[in-house]
């Protein structure tokens, strides 16, 4: 039988994944990314030393990295050099107060009880509920590719509406554990990787505090980015071909089929039996495609929020700093609304700050260090001209006065010098994210997750017409995260074997 050929459009972490899949199931698979790397998000800056993560800093799922490596035919721990991160994350609130987020129930129940008489017990029962959360998710949302309604739609998934709590808002939920706001901003917090404020998002993303305390959170010797080359090495030793620095200008398709793709430079045209789009769902649509009604329903869907990142290359150190700092505004809501609602940068934001040579010492030079700090913003409104016009998203303006707001947080824990220190720095915007990657809108976590955009709701990992155009990634099915890009691309490369292989 002939050797069937995909084309994967895209070397973020789902399309190699998928590729690597598809290429150990005997396809000639060929990657062509824009550019002169993998990884697409999960990328690495390196300078004089200094080695940053500029996207994921943070492993956690594991069970699913494990999962997903199993399927690859290796083990997690074989691929990568775990290092374990407890305290996970280090809260500063506005008034002061500290709190570890660790698996230690000891000292959580010693820490808690300070900021809430019985919030401990309260805490056990949280943790709890967001075991089930996590568990039902997985088994029957994450790792399950709805090919049909009648899937999704089934009497047995009935009870998850009680067990799952989807029409429950995950910060009215917290309440009734916790009464401090405090508290209920620490384990809510998470729902800003998924694009939505504790405000609106459903009450099922209580799974993310719980993974995070009961399975923990982890941290790859060498950084994240040792995720990609692990995934890099799988692919290469199954054949996948890769072609770096060629940006996919067009899918090429006829009236219900895609028949390869025709690149930027020069024009130049490669056929397959299929085509799997990486790059983020929405700009294929819009940019790769030609159906503009299509593209338009996309474009109307919820994006998550972008982010402005600085990079800082240090000539001391700040030994005082934990590997993953939070500082958490006591204006929680009215953060969520300026991003969400606003598309702005909040007057006060919550804003984190990774020191990753805390955990890894040669991710900066001896005595100096490597600083990130990440402050939510809004994503991109239309495009940066228009914003610029109507609505103030003047983005040199607003890293500026982004930059001062991490000053005067890490002032506040007694770090006043900061600025001084910094040998170099590089930053993103959400012009940036749109640039480097052609995310959409500069959103860094693609589309949200809200109720009408989960699960069978969410874009489908195939298109509608062109029977052998496949998609993967963070605004497909299961969702945004680097985990969950595993298992969108084993679930869409599952899918092509089953259509292509009979
Ligand atoms: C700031 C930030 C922090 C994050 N933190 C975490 C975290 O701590 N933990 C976690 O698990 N996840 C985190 N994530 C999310 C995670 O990085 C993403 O969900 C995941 O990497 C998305 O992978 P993907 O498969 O969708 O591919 P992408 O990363 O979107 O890659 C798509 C690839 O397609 C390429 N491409 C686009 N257009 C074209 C074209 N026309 N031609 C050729 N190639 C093209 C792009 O260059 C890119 O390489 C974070 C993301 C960001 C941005």
């Amino acid at each position: 039988m002939k050797q069937k050929s995909v084309l994967v459009v895209g070397a973020g972490v789902g399309g190699i994944v998928a590729a690597t899949h598809l290429a150990q199931h005997g396809f000639k698979v060929t990657i062509v990314e824009k550019n002169s790397r993998p990884g697409g998000r999960c990328d690495r800056i390196s300078r004089d030393g200094h080695h940053f993560d500029t996207g994921p800093t943070l492993l956690v799922m594991p069970l699913l990295y494990e999962a997903e490596f199993a399927a690859l035919g290796t083990s997690m721990r074989e691929q990568l050099d775990l290092l374990r991160v407890d305290p996970t994350y280090h809260l500063v609130f506005d008034d002061g107060s500290q709190l570890a987020l660790t698996s230690d129930m000891d000292s959580m129940r010693e820490q808690l009880e300070d900021f809430e008489r019985g919030s401990f017990q309260s805490l056990q029962r949280y943790m709890e509920e967001g075991g089930r959360h996590y568990h039902l998710s997985m088994e029957k949302l994450v790792n399950r590719d709805f090919r049909k309604a009648s899937e999704f739609f089934r009497l047995e998934h009935i009870p998850l509406i009680y067990q799952l709590k989807p029409f429950a808002n995950h910060y009215r939920n917290v309440s009734a554990y916790f009464a401090d706001p405090r508290l209920k901003a620490a384990f809510t917090f998470q729902d800003i990787y998924m694009g939505l404020s504790p405000f609106e998002a459903p009450a099922t993303f209580s799974m993310m505090p719980y993974t995070e305390l009961a399975h923990g959170v982890y941290y790859p010797r060498g950084g994240m980015y040792s995720i990609v080359e692990a995934l890099m090495q799988l692919a290469r030793a199954a054949n996948v071909e890769f072609i770096f620095d060629a940006a996919v200008q067009r899918i090429d398709v006829a009236s219900t089929h895609a028949q390869g793709i025709i690149l930027a430079e020069g024009g130049h045209r490669l056929e397959a039996d299929a085509v799997l789009a990486n790059a983020d769902l929405p700009y294929v649509y819009q940019e790769l495609l030609p159906d503009e009604r299509l593209a338009a329903s996309l474009h109307r869907k919820r994006f998550s929020c972008s982010v402005i990142s600085f990079f800082w290359g240090l000539d001391k150190t700040y030994p005082t700093l934990g590997p993953h700092t939070l500082f958490l505004a006591h204006d929680y809501r009215e953060n969520f609304d300026r991003i969400i609602r606003d598309l702005s940068l909040p007057a006060n934001p919550s804003l984190y700050i990774h020191a990753p040579a805390r955990l890894d010492p040669a991710m900066s030079p001896h005595g100096q260090d490597t600083l990130i700090a990440i402050v939510p913003v809004g994503h991109m409104s239309e495009n940066s001209e228009q914003a610029k016009q109507s609505c103030g998203q003047d983005w040199g303006r607003i890293r500026d006065e982004a930059r001062q707001h991490v000053f005067r947080r890490l002032a506040s824990v007694g770090i006043t010098d900061i600025e001084s220190h910094i040998k170099f720095e590089t930053n993103f915007t959400p012009l940036s994210w749109r640039k480097r990657y052609n995310l959409m809108k500069g959103s860094t976590h693609g589309l949200c997750h809200n109720l009408t955009q989960l699960g069978y709701f969410r874009p489908r990992n195939k298109h509608p017409r062109y029977h052998n155009l496949y998609f993967t990634g963070a605004s497909t099915h299961p969702g945004t995260g680097l985990p969950t890009a595993m298992v969108s691309g084993h679930l869409s490369a599952q899918r092509i074997l089953d259509e292509l292989s009979s």
